[in-house]
């Protein structure tokens, strides 16, 4: 299944064997943190040469930062990926979460915002980013995507505040995400998008967050380790969950 090409990717890697960029190898992409700059007004390229001019003097890094006019990867992200500092070690909601430091086993990636960067055209960059992240790595959005607030809340609002200038959630930057792979993979097939539509319909229909009286048998299963990720489901799936 080809994933439509909407945009370029321009690689401006930062040079190996610095503090930012030490060449290390990602053993396995195991999910995608999404970040903004936290900088309003600085564009991609410019994000990517303060890097170069100071990747030896730092390793805070990312993989591909995204702005209105183009997507930059400075740490190779979809071929080969490596190992990019964009996460303090010492948070264990990564670990938690998905088993491994985030600095070791996921992508990140920054959306730049703020004036003179159009932010609306670069979240739509960044979306289809992510999308195309979560198609090559076989991961899914609502799953295996992550605010960076969400590992570090003590320390970090992103990328919350700057969705907020355009009115987005992360829960809506997930859903868009989604949305966004569909249309990549079959855009250019209308019955297929249908049925997708559908089902999508549907699976809201059926699908609510865990109800309290189902929570003990939730927790009971995730710790025998039957699921890793229990966040909402059908009513018949929670009363075959409390049965058990
Ligand atoms: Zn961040």
């Amino acid at each position: 299944m080809t994933f439509k090409q909407k945009h370029m990717i321009k690689k401006l890697f930062l040079s190996h064997g610095t503090k930012r960029r030490s060449g290390r190898k990602l053993d396995k992409v195991k999910f995608i943190v999404a970040h903004d700059t936290g900088n309003s007004g600085s564009g991609a390229r410019a994000n990517v040469m303060y890097y170069e001019r100071t990747a030896n003097e730092q390793s805070v890094s990312a993989h591909i930062f995204v702005d209105g006019f183009e997507i930059v990867e400075c740490i190779p992200a979809f071929e080969n990926p490596e190992v990019a500092w964009h996460v303090l070690f010492n948070v264990d909601e990564d670990n938690k979460r998905f088993g491994d430091d985030a600095n070791t086993s996921a992508i990140g990636v920054e959306l730049c915002f703020g004036d003179p960067v159009n932010t609306r055209e670069a979240y739509s960059k960044y979306v289809w980013t992510l999308a195309y992240l979560c198609h090559q790595y076989g991961l899914n959005p609502h799953l295996h995507i992550v605010g960076h607030f969400e590992l570090d809340p003590k320390r970090k609002t992103d990328p919350v505040n700057s969705l907020k200038l355009i009115n987005k959630t992360m829960d809506d930057l997930l859903d868009d995400v989604a949305f966004e792979m569909e249309l990549c993979l079959y855009g250019d097939d209308p019955q297929m998008m249908e049925v997708l539509k559908r089902l999508d319909i549907l699976e809201k229909k059926v699908s609510q967050p865990v109800p309290d009286w189902a929570k003990s048998a939730v927790d009971a299963a995730l710790k025998k380790g039957l699921f890793t990720a229990i966040e909402s489901g059908s009513h018949d799936f929670f009363r075959l969950l409390v049965a058990l």
